[in-house]
């Protein structure tokens, strides 16, 4: 696939490096490619960024027919531009299309669009310690119809946001809400996939667990409510006596690449690592006895987010000593040294930009 790019010619003001926040403050361009039934993907462009033009029938607007990913690419200390295993994140994109009857994007065509994307909106790769770029890649139905089926028509669109360092103030461990009412995901559902959907879904409980006084919440499974499967948008782990146990991929939970890549970095350690179910009464009873060490959430923004302590049914519990851990931190510390450039990348996961 070919990219055409019409450059902006109004090139917006960069912003204050020192203040970036989280997603608010987008790049000059971005990539759209169309989609038509019969045809396939067409007319791939990179544009200045403008609003979108829709038909008010379009269907993502009414029946939610929309997926997306979530990457960034980092500033190297030697001026090198890198992507974090961005073939994995083409390949989710596909299996989250497939559940909701989008046609597959090709992976060659995801990265070299998106590398193209960056290259050109380089100047809007910050460069201070631990900020990036993220990239939003997502694809929209766009077929104006009413009725309920197939789109015909869709968009991928990549979009770019420069973001500042998660902690700034170093590791900062949260206060988790186990939310024991709403639920993020069934199994035959969409749980495995990254869809607008299920962060619609999702936001109530979000909504209730800040309103008292916590900054994420733990979701169990969708059947008994007994078992975790997630902590807000990010994969979960803990340090059970000895050992990381993380839920197994079981079909309600999103396959994270950073989950991923974290099993694979304990693995190279010969660090005790499981991927199984994991009780809430598990986790409990360890807190009550000693036996969890750690606990934190694992995504592609944050990398890794330490729990201190949560909330069960109106009671709190510490984890460890309510700190960052020691393995928390050096997970922290090798996996954002392989995506910033600092270390060696041994596993091959870093893709170079410019
Ligand atoms: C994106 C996401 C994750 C983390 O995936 P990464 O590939 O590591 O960023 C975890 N859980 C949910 C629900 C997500 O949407």
């Amino acid at each position: 696939m070919q990219f055409s790019v019409s450059r902006t010619t109004a090139p917006k003001a960069k912003p204050d490096w020192d203040k970036l926040g989280f997603g608010a403050i987008f790049t000059d361009h971005m990539l759209i490619v169309d989609y038509t039934e019969g045809r396939g993907w067409h007319d791939g462009r990179i544009v200045p960024y403008v609003g979108l033009s829709l038909d008010p029938a379009a269907c993502v607007l009414h029946y939610g027919v929309e997926i997306f990913e979530g990457m960034k690419a980092y500033a190297a200390p030697d001026g090198r531009i890198l992507l974090f295993r961005p073939d994995a994140n083409a390949r989710r994109l596909n299996s989250s299309g497939a559940r909701l009857c989008i046609p597959e994007f090709p992976v060659e065509d995801f990265i070299a669009g998106i590398k193209q994307l960056v290259a050109l909106d380089e100047a809007w790769v910050p460069r201070q310690p631990e900020t990036s770029l993220y990239i939003r890649p997502f694809i929209i139905a766009t077929e104006p119809h009413l009725g309920v089926s197939r789109s015909k028509t869709f968009q991928f669109i990549v979009i770019c946001s420069p973001v500042g360092a998660y902690y700034p103030e170093g590791l900062d461990p949260v206060g988790i809400f186990v939310e024991d009412e709403f639920v993020r995901a069934v199994k035959g559902g969409t749980g495995y996939i990254k869809c607008g959907g299920n962060y619609a879904a999702s936001l109530a409980a979000q909504y209730k667990a800040k309103q008292l006084g916590y900054s994420q919440v733990l979701w169990l499974d969708g059947a008994e409510h007994k078992y975790i499967d997630e902590v807000g948008t990010m994969n979960v782990m803990f340090k059970l006596r000895g050992k990381v146990v993380t839920p197994e991929l079981s079909g309600s939970i999103l396959p994270g690449i950073t989950r991923d890549s974290v099993i694979k970095l304990l693995k190279s350690w010969d660090y005790p690592v499981e991927e199984r179910k994991i009780s809430l009464e598990e986790v409990l009873q360890a807190a009550k006895d000693g036996g969890l060490e750690e606990a934190f959430g694992v995504g592609t923004a944050a990398v890794i987010s330490p729990i201190g302590h949560f909330n069960i049914m109106g009671a709190d519990y510490t984890v460890g000593d309510g700190g960052i851990g020691p393995l928390s931190q050096k997970i922290y510390d090798a996996l954002t040294a392989i995506q910033w450039g600092r270390a060696e990348d041994k596993f091959g996961w870093t893709v170079r930009v410019l």
